[in-house]
């Protein structure tokens, strides 16, 4: 038997200004993995990709690995890039295979493609119509009506914060490796209902998100061989952006249409507790200094990088330090020019540097604003480290070039790549350890939560500035279908 392993993932925020090269799939590489290098990097990982490598290797099975790439979530993908890519995988298909695992996102948008998924889909098709393609998806997949048409299985995370990319390559894996010993024929059904679930509001933590998951686990204990439901990514002004749900069952597709609809029902149901109301910074920050004890994060949600955002927005750091907020340490503003002055400088020289605010952002009318920040540097690093878990366990992450800047009441961590803080490794890569602070400042929406959850006292949401804004007036949408809720109060299921 021989499987076509690869990964190719990517959320797109079509308001983001951050551009989207080859060179963002490479994990700070000139060039994403490849090959032997694929099986190197993702064994053993808590990934997708590395449950396909386990089920190939346990089937016995002669897995080929095209190319592996994922980047950061920014602004539509270089088509370049995506052809480059998409080519790898499709010659590797061309030479014959019995089955595809993809280890995708499900909300790539290209230059060329609103559907960067559906269009690899398509193609795969094209060159092996009677593959099976199992395709493992993250929760925050859009979902073009291609990407449930071409594929054999789908199976998304039922974890936000992402837990569950292992078992989810598992979840995709396992029926089509079924199909081909003719044990099982999956069935797949899919559907949507008009509605943007809000990031704030999409934590499997909490309800309502919490009961849809479990009963998409449910589903699974209950015949299913898989069951997702999709909460979407808002941040992208695509025909498909939102909700949506796919299930597949053993040979039933009225099963698999029937438990779709009840998942979608139960959102559609759920619709106000999926909208968030944001509280004015000032107000923010004003309580989080009445509060008592630590660590308190300060989160930093609208210039989140895991959800497309440029990750220099100067607003909340720059209202903790006119409020002299002390004891407080903030990961991180992404800064290369920042980074390498404090590097000309040295470990443990004073400088006084204009910090952040270097990306302009067109799509909301904003310019990026610096804030001159003084401080001693502290540790310089290459920004290497790999994930403790529980988040995409053994994954090796890359800052770039990082240092830390402490002004004696705040200590910043200024990076060069963006990456999102939600493995505790990455503040010890930097010398900061954020238990011992009274606030912690992240610009994160969830899946800080993963890593750092625990240690948090409180959290208080502070709505600074960046194309992650929670306030969807700011997004000026015209390709996402209409009506749809809340951006439509009176939308309706068709
Ligand atoms: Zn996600």
């Amino acid at each position: 038997m021989r499987v076509v392993i690869a990964q190719m993932k990517h959320e797109t925020n079509t308001f983001s200004p951050v551009p989207t090269p080859l060179a963002r799939f490479a994990h700070g590489r000139a060039a994403p993995y490849q090959g032997a290098e694929v099986y190197e990097a993702f064994k053993g990982t808590g990934t997708a990709i590395g449950a396909f490598i386990d089920l190939a290797e346990r089937a016995g099975a002669q897995a080929e690995f095209p190319i592996a790439g994922n980047a950061a979530p920014s602004g539509p993908v270089e088509d370049a890039a995506y052809e480059t890519m998409a080519g790898r995988i499709l010659e590797a298909v061309t030479r014959g295979c019995d089955a595809v695992l993809l280890d995708l996102h499900g909300a790539m948008v290209t230059q060329s493609f609103e559907d960067g998924e559906g269009e690899l889909l398509r193609r795969i098709r094209q060159v092996a119509p009677q593959a099976p393609i199992a395709v493992a998806l993250d929760m925050h997949t859009n979902l073009f009506p291609a990407m449930a048409q071409h594929a054999t299985v789908i199976a998304g995370y039922q974890t936000y914060p992402h837990l569950d990319m292992y078992e989810t390559g598992l979840r995709a894996g396992r029926p089509v490796l079924a199909l081909l010993e003719g044990k099982a024929r999956p069935a797949l059904a899919f559907g949507h209902r008009p509605m943007l679930p809000h990031v704030m509001r999409q934590s499997s933590l909490d309800a309502p998100n919490r009961d849809i998951q479990a009963r998409a686990r449910n589903m699974e204990k209950d015949g299913a061989l898989c069951a997702s439901f999709f909460v979407g990514f808002p941040h992208a002004d695509i025909p498909y952006a939102g909700s949506s749900a796919v299930v597949v069952t053993d040979g039933d597709p009225q099963k698999a249409r029937r438990f779709s609809d009840e998942l979608l029902d139960m959102a559609w149901r759920a619709r106000e507790q999926f909208i968030y109301r944001v509280d004015p910074l000032e107000r923010s920050l004003a309580r989080a200094r009445q509060m008592q004890g630590g660590p308190i994060v300060l989160l930093d949600h609208y210039d989140n990088c895991a959800s497309g955002g440029t990750m220099d927005t100067m607003a909340v750091l720059g209202g903790i330090l006119d409020a002299g907020m002390e004891d407080v340490c903030a990961f991180a503003v992404c800064d290369s020019q920042a980074v390498e002055q404090m590097k000309r400088a040295g470990e443990g020289a004073r400088v006084t540097i204009p910090l952040g605010g270097k990306t302009e952002m067109p799509a909301l009318g904003l310019k990026g604003v610096p804030r001159t920040v003084a401080g001693n540097v502290r540790r310089i690093c290459n920004g290497l480290y790999r994930n403790e878990g529980p988040m995409a366990r053994g994954e090796l992450m890359d800052m770039g070039p990082s240092a830390v800047l402490d002004t004696g009441k705040v200590e910043i961590a200024v990076i060069s790549r963006h990456v999102e803080p939600h493995d505790i490794a990455a503040f010890r890569t930097l010398g900061m350890d954020p238990a011992k602070k009274r606030y912690v400042m992240l610009k994160s929406r969830v899946h800080w939560r993963a890593g750092l959850g625990k240690l948090a006292k409180a959290v208080v949401e502070c709505a600074g500035t960046g194309v992650c804004t929670s306030d969807y007036s700011q997004l000026k949408f015209s390709r996402v279908r209409r009506p749809i809720f809340p951006l439509d109060p009176d939308a309706h299921p068709a």
